[in-house]
């Protein structure tokens, strides 16, 4: 069918998730459904990209709902391989891009970039987008997915849409439907953590910024700070002396058992 869309000139646009859709992933949905004539959703929950097995048991499934939130978002093509198809028995091969994926996340999810790019170059080689849509929520993984864009000269655009929030700032994620409700109260101290060390960069404080946010991260109770750094837009290198416009500010944190992540761009309001 999408060889066909091809043949007909019609512009394919491609929004790669792991389901349990919330708005973050709709945002995406309807940017695609807006820029191109057809979008493909996949839902794929990628066993190659988690490090923790508890992680992977415990990931959100939801297919009935996500299956109807796509057909009211007027979606036409619903993607769900099966991860015994797409990794049959000697399945050997990863994309593995180890500078980008030295610092932050990959600093402590070892193997777990690997995962993100095998499986979306897959993805990109079962669909054929013209484009693609990631969030700026999972900083480091669209700009791998760039770096990997550009080194390997894949034919496709990606397009990287701002992160959607709940109405008190956390960030939304799959995973903070796992969240304890005690949690959860706490979970959008993270993003004001985050907006704390913005304001102050705009007042002129360009040094000690991931130090003020550790503090704010370290008052939330049975909260364990996983990283907070600050690093390099492009490169994601640790950024030393002051922060500059265009730096990223993030953080991993696990509350209870559940890992979240965020992030904001300095200078970028
Ligand atoms: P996931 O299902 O978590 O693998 O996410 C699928 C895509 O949705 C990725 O490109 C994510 O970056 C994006 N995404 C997840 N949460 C959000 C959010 N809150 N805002 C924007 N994009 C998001």
């Amino acid at each position: 069918m999408v060889g066909d869309w091809r043949q007909s000139k019609r512009r394919i646009g491609f929004v790669p998730t792991m389901g349990a859709l919330h708005e973050g992933h709709l945002a995406l949905v309807r940017a695609s459904l807006e820029e191109c004539n057809r979008t493909v959703v996949s839902i794929f929950v990628n066993p190659l990209q988690f490090d923790r097995a508890t992680d992977l048991e415990t990931y959100p499934r939801e297919e009935e709902k996500d299956r109807a939130l796509l057909a009211d978002a007027g979606v036409q093509v619903l993607f769900m391989p099966r991860a015994e198809d797409f990794y049959p028995p000697g399945f050997a091969t990863r994309v593995s891009q180890p500078e980008l994926s030295r610092h932050l996340c990959g600093a402590t999810r070892p193997g777990h970039f690997d995962g993100v790019l095998t499986v979306v170059l897959k993805l990109f080689n079962a669909v054929l987008p013209d484009r693609a849509y990631f969030g700026q929520k999972d900083y480091q993984q669209v700009t791998l997915i760039e770096r990997m864009v550009r080194d390997l000269g894949l034919p496709v655009e990606i397009r990287r849409q701002p992160t959607v929030r709940e109405p008190d700032g956390l960030a939304m994620s799959s995973r903070n439907k796992l969240l304890r409700p005690e949690d959860r109260v706490e979970a959008p101290r993270i993003h004001a953590a985050l907006q704390d060390a913005e304001a102050a960069f705009r007042a002129g404080n360009r040094e000690g910024l991931p130090g003020r946010v550790e503090s704010a991260l370290k008052s939330i109770p049975g909260a364990r700070i996983d990283y907070v750094e600050l690093a390099s837009g492009d490169v994601l290198s640790p950024r030393e002396g002051p922060a500059r416009a265009g730096d990223v500010l993030a953080v991993a944190l696990f509350l209870g058992p559940v890992r979240l992540i965020d992030n904001l761009v300095l200078g970028d309001a």
